[in-house]
């Protein structure tokens, strides 16, 4: 077993699926101690529970401010990774108040209650990875709220970085592409999305895993990464380098 994070205690929200419980588990192998926090606290405590020693699980809403205030008596953290999210999409025309305020609310109101619970409560010399989205790098037709949270996601990222670089703590940005979770299925409005004309856009030609994603999040936590703070890792199939050429025009 790598001994990686040995010493280490990590929070993760949104643990108990996808990305989130992929990262728990990876920070976990390595050797860390590992809190595994999501709104379904049954979710989270399976994962939590196959892990075993060094694991924990706790049910949090990340959009609850209280809900940050209670963890605190957990603290304090070396590593944060803010996985908690949730997608839709639809056109401006068709999006509610409520449903754009829903999709600001998860993903960068969180990130906010996230980020201040951290400069509050992680060690000097610890390590936060939010999570952004390709969709917070390109505008998307359709993800206007989302992208829109993602973009602010970024930015409030970068103003951690620099707000908490004197106490040794870096904070990074990931930016995944389309990865094969079970978000767009809770997510409404993606019912319609042809899966198979989408993976032929991306350079890779496939979606990415939430096991990839969480090797880049650990090597961002960790000391490999040690000089690398307020940046946007883009984790994409190479989709945001540029656009593939129809085939017919290719030489
Ligand atoms: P996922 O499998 O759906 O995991 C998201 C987790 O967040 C779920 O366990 C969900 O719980 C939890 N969650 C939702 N609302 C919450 C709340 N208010 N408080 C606490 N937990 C909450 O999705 P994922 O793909 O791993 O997504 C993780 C992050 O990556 C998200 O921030 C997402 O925006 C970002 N991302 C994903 C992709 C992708 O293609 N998968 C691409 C770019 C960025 P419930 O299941 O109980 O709702």
């Amino acid at each position: 077993m790598s001994t990686q994070f040995e010493g280490r205690r990590a929070l993760v929200t949104g643990a108990g699926s996808g990305i989130g419980a992929a990262t728990a588990r990876l920070l976990h192998r390595r050797g860390g101690e590992v809190v595994l926090s999501d709104l379904d606290l049954e979710s989270a405590t399976a994962v939590a529970t196959d892990l075993g020693e060094r694991a924990s699980a706790v049910r949090l809403d990340v959009t609850d401010e209280n809900g940050w205030e209670q963890l605190s008596s957990s603290a304090p953290f070396d590593l944060l990774v803010h996985s908690a999210g949730a997608a839709a999409s639809s056109h401006l025309a068709d999006t509610s108040l409520d449903d754009f305020r829903r999709m600001v609310d998860v993903n960068l109101t969180s990130t906010f209650l996230a980020l201040r619970f951290a400069a509050r409560h992680l060690n000097d010399g610890g390590s936060i990875v939010t999570l952004s989205s390709l969709r917070g790098v390109l505008a998307t037709e359709g993800l206007g709220s989302y992208g829109a949270a993602k973009f602010g996601v970024r930015a409030l990222s970068r103003v951690a970085a620099l707000e908490l670089a004197a106490r040794g703590i870096r904070v990074n940005s990931v930016c995944p592409g389309s990865i094969d979770t079970p978000i767009t299925q809770t997510g409404s409005g993606f019912e319609q999305v042809d899966i198979t004309a989408y993976v032929r856009s991306i350079p890779l030609q496939r979606r990415g895993g939430p096991d990839e994603v969480a090797a880049s999040i650990a090597f961002l936590l960790s000391q490999d990464a040690a000089y690398v703070t307020g940046t946007d890792f883009l984790i994409d199939g190479g989709t945001a380098a540029g656009r593939l050429a129809p085939a017919s025009t290719t030489s």
